[in-house]
């Protein structure tokens, strides 16, 4: 009898997961609790497969051998809690599809920069020759590609909550971009769990496997002590030499590998993304990139020519004088450190939003040596007030994109930047971190 999949959350990943289980002949049930998407609900009627919308029918559920739960859903809700009562194996999207292919596999997560990371070591591969697809959180789902395509290398941009519900799928080669505190809601406010779900890119590796790090990155270097795991390390750093990986010699990136017979050497001022945290992002795409012995010369190109990601430190429009830069996705604290830290002109911040627990310490000598002026834009700015109040000549609140863009250009003066890097999640006034950046943008054209 074919063995019964239930897949929880009907999104990319859930519907993907439907194409390949269905391909692979599985007894597939998707159910989402919440509103499935009317593109969705047609592929997954098309494809032939029994799905449910806004509810969870636990006689069609519980009866499973197997679950692929979406990164989205929480360990918390009462039907995994259910499901794992029930002893049932839950896994995730990825580990599932990881089973059916052959394609050499890159894994990158962190706290920050993976998409980033893995769009600018895409682009590294695809321009190199290399038969290579992107999946994980971006673009189209995994298990999508691995029913429908035949890629030889996938590179995978992945979730703590992707990797909780991996269990056997060897990478190839894991990247680790940094690890701060985040998310922790979903980790019962455990700073430790989610360290341990960032470490789950070494499990299954062997000496074949590489482990890309941060030697710069506190939390990472402390976990590693306890976890080596069994990959190569291959370590970058921005403050030290490396003699297996890569490291900053002034202004040139220098990556040297064991399997490499001479150095790689890429000038910062070539790159076309800008800012420390994108000089280790291009370092640890630089150290894989290499691993796959393309051209040198082909990728200090490929390097030149990418177009940075939409919402990550997006410059937008110069207006009187005055720069804008869209770095809507900057949701946590350290994201906001780094583009503040980029910054070369006084700057107008704007910063708020839904705070996930922020500390803002860290930020407190960047805004007093760069910030005049910052402009609030959420519902409840009180802890910004406290925080930087002493720090700046003039802080202000604002609810809109639109009033932040007007206040902030009001208050700014020729030779300034307006940056919105808001170090909070979007939901108390947007839908998402897109349309924060969407909005912010539409404003700042029509001034
Ligand atoms: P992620 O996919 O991990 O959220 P992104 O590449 O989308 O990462 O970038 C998210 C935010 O973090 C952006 O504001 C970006 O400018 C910033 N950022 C990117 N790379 C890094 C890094 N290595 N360290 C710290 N911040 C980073």
């Amino acid at each position: 009898m074919a063995k019964r999949l239930v897949i929880l959350g009907a999104g990319e990943s859930g519907c993907g997961a439907a194409v390949l289980a269905m391909a692979k002949g599985y007894d597939t049930f998707v159910s989402d609790y919440g509103t499935i998407k009317p593109n969705f609900k047609t592929e997954l009627t098309q494809i032939g497969v029994q799905w449910e919308s806004e509810k969870h029918t636990e006689t069609k559920i519980l009866n499973a051998d197997l679950i692929i739960k979406s990164p989205g859903i929480s360990d918390s809700t009462p039907i995994v809690r259910k499901l794992q009562n029930a002893g049932i194996t839950i896994i995730s999207e990825i580990e599932f599809a990881a089973q059916y292919t052959q394609a050499k596999l890159i894994g990158i997560t962190g706290t920050n920069g993976k998409t980033t990371t893995t769009m600018l070591l895409h682009h590294l591969l695809q321009k190199g020759g290399i038969n290579v697809g992107l999946g994980g959180n971006v673009g189209k789902s995994f298990a999508r590609q691995v029913a429908t395509e035949t890629f030889d290398t996938y590179v995978l941009e992945l979730s703590s909550f992707q990797l909780d519900g991996m269990i056997n799928t060897r990478l190839n080669y894991g990247v680790l971009t940094n690890i701060t505190p985040d998310h922790l809601d979903r980790y019962n406010g455990v700073l430790n769990k989610y360290i341990e779900s960032k470490f789950r890119i070494t499990q299954n590796q062997s000496a074949e496997d590489c482990f890309i790090y941060c030697d710069d990155d506190p939390l990472t270097l402390n976990n590693l002590k306890l976890n080596k795991g069994n990959g190569q390390l291959l370590a970058f750093s921005i403050h030290h030499e490396v003699q297996n990986g890569a490291f900053l010699n002034g202004k040139e990136i220098i990556v040297r590998l064991n399997t490499l017979n001479k150095e790689f050497i890429m000038p910062v001022n070539q790159l076309t993304i800008s800012g420390k945290h994108n000089i280790y992002n291009s370092m640890a795409a630089a150290i894989v990139s290499n691993s796959y012995e393309i051209r040198k010369e082909t990728i200090r190109q490929s390097f030149s020519d990418f177009t940075n990601v939409e919402h990550r430190m997006e410059w937008i429009a110069r207006v009187k004088g005055v720069d804008f830069i869209n770095d809507s996705k900057a949701t946590n604290v350290n994201s906001a450190w780094f583009a503040l830290e980029s910054m070369e002109t006084p700057v107008v911040w704007i910063v708020g939003g839904t705070d996930k627990g922020n500390d803002y310490s860290s930020l407190k000598k960047l805004v007093k040596q760069k910030v005049n002026v910052i402009v609030c834009m959420g519902l409840d700015n009180s802890k910004i007030h406290q925080a930087f109040g002493p720090d700046v000549d003039l802080i202000i609140n604002t609810s809109s994109a639109e009033d932040a863009v007007k206040a902030a250009y009001s208050f700014s003066k020729k030779g300034d930047t307006v940056l919105l890097s808001p170090a909070c999640a979007s939901f108390d006034l947007f839908e998402n971190y897109e349309d924060r950046g969407n909005q912010f943008k539409q404003h700042v054209r029509a001034l």
